[in-house]
Parts: structure tokens; sequence; C-alpha cells
């Protein structure tokens, strides 16, 4: 059985497969390389589901694919989907200062001001079957940059329950708690089953 991966991202692409290794036993899992969509959907589920349509469409096989961004409550859920261009520039350096600078005009200072969110749609797509999961990971946003693991916003996420960045946790303790984990551990028995599912008319 196979299942392609849409997505461009090299950092995603290397947790995700740390995520999705224990679940997909018996899956081989392909990356994706053809075109990419135009991601004009206005939740994380509608652009995963349209990742995961592009590359279903492209290679004929299921597919999946995820959407993800952090959501600040001081900044009414922004940048949310808009997470990756949010400084205009995709570089992870100028979103995460773009991000405190958009908080500190906001006065958003005290924990509770600080308050976000990381969310991770999942998306699959087969033949005539689409399934898409959400996962959150909750947290605040630091005053600074820390920790050198991870992309994004990891140097500024403090994850709940935590007292350093996620961009502080090792690798394999991000990927079993975070929002792609989240979302990924809910999807695959879907998509597990759908791939057991006997396929009418078959040999
Ligand atoms: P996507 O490729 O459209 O899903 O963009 C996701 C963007 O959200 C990334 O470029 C990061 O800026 C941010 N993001 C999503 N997940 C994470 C994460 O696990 N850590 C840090 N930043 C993340």
């Amino acid at each position: 059985m196979k299942l392609v991966l849409a997505t461009h991202n090299a950092h995603k692409v290397v947790e995700l497969r740390e995520i999705l290794g224990p679940l997909l036993d018996g899956i081989d899992l392909d990356g994706y390389d053809g075109p990419e969509p135009v991601e004009d959907g206005d939740s994380f589920e509608a652009n995963a589901l349209i990742k995961a349509r592009a590359a279903f469409a492209h290679t004929g096989l299921p597919s999946i694919a995820d959407d993800s961004g952090i959501c600040v409550a001081a900044l009414g859920g922004a940048p949310g989907i808009l997470s990756a261009r949010y400084a205009g520039t995709r570089i992870d350096e100028d979103n995460v200062a773009h991000l405190l600078r958009e908080l500190a005009a906001a006065g958003a200072n005290g924990p509770d001001a600080r308050k976000a969110e990381f969310c991770c749609a999942a998306a699959f797509v087969a033949d005539g079957f689409e399934h898409v999961e959400l996962g959150v990971w909750k947290g605040t946003v630091l005053q600074a940059p820390v920790g050198t693991h991870g992309f994004g916003y990891d140097p500024i996420f403090q994850p709940e329950g935590f007292e350093v960045a996620s961009a502080e946790l090792a690798p394999d303790q991000k990927n079993a708690i975070s929002h792609r984990h989240r979302a990924f551990t809910q999807l695959i028995p879907v998509v597990r089953e759908h791939l057991a599912r006997p396929t009418f008319g078959a040999d």
C-alpha cells in the first residue's frame, strides 16, 4: 500500500516522517514533487484539503497533506493561515520578529495576553473519499526567541506545562505532543481503515 505525502516544506517532512513512522506500519510513504496548488482556502482544514487533492489529482494515489500555523489570541487569531508569509518574506526569523513587534504594538505583555496555539489540519484524499482532522497545541508567546530546534515560531512558543520554548525541546519530545502529532494521530486510523476496505470489482 502506498500513500503520498504532499508537502514542499523540508522541516515539516522531517517532522512528519518521524510522527508517521510508527503509525504507518505496512504503508509506504512517497514524497510529492508535483505542482504546488494555490492555497486560497479560508481555514487550515480547507488548505490541507487543497494540498491533498492536488497530490491525489497529480499521482492518482491516496494522498495526505497538512496546513498549519500559529494563532495568537491578542492578535485576533493572527497570523493563522498566513503564518508562513506573515512578514512577507517567508523567512522564519522575519516572521518571528514581525509577530513580536505586532504583540508589542498591541500592548500584549502578560502571559494571559500572550496566549497562543499552534494548529495543524491533516487531510486525506483518495478516490471518492476525503477526511480532515485538526490538532491544537496550546501555549504562550515568549518575549524573545530562544532554542535551536524545530522551525518557524518554535523559538517563541512555550507549550503549556513547559518552562522552555518548543525550540528547546528535543525533536522526538516535540513530535510526541505537537499539533502535528495530534492531527496525524487522529487522521491515520481513518486512512488505515479506508485503505483496508475491499475495492469493489478488484481481483
Ligand atoms: P504551511 O506550510 O502553510 O503549513 O505553513 C506553516 C507555517 O506555520 C510555517 O512556515 C511556520 O511558520 C508555522 N508553523 C507551523 N507549524 C509549526 C511548528 O511546528 N513550529 C513552528 N512554526 C510552525
